[in-house]
């Protein structure tokens, strides 16, 4: 099946209007700030997004992306592939209207003057937002193990606790 684009830039008012469901992809070569920031990245950006307005009034889109990068192991230096994926609920508004009212569920998303958002980048955004702060292997799956770690530049993300320090802090705490 041929994979629908989705528009670069829309106006998202009215889709909420419409009640405008898209179901399909955006290039990820239109993204040249994610393609810098990863080693690779899938062509496609699958993506999800509902166009509404809920019973305040108040126009919102809602909806997921996923696709997949490849990054570098902090930890054995080789190439590996994550994929990733994150949720979206936000609410368009303009420059003349104040936002502090808007329910937390939302994030406001501006618009510009001609009333539109230009969602390669706000999406650009949010896939940015989710990729790994220390892109890392699964454990298992990594050349270097835990235990070899230790001369490691990084540091295991959970080190081995010692059982006496967690009893003094549990004592510490009781005090
Ligand atoms: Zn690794």
């Amino acid at each position: 099946m041929q994979k629908v684009k989705l528009p670069k830039q829309l106006d998202p008012i009215k889709n909420a209007q419409k009640g405008a469901k898209y179901e399909g992809i955006m290039l990820s070569r239109d993204m040249g700030r994610l393609v810098e920031a990863v080693t690779d990245v899938a062509d496609d950006i699958d993506i999800k997004a509902m166009f509404d307005i809920d019973a305040q009034g108040l126009a919102f889109f809602q909806g997921s992306l996923s696709t997949s990068v490849k990054l570098v192991c902090q930890r054995c230096n080789e190439i590996y592939e994550q994929a990733i994926s994150t949720d979206f609920c936000f609410s368009p508004y303009s420059s003349s209207q104040n936002i502090d009212d808007l329910p937390d569920v939302y994030e406001p998303v501006e618009v510009n003057d001609h009333g539109e958002i230009n969602l390669v980048e706000l999406f650009e955004d949010e896939l940015m937002l989710s990729l790994p702060i220390v892109a890392m292997h699964p454990e298992e799956d990594c050349k270097v193990s835990a235990n070899e770690m230790t001369f490691g530049k990084i540091e295991p993300a959970v080190e081995q606790p010692n059982p006496f320090a967690v009893l003094k802090e549990l004592k510490q705490n009781q005090e």
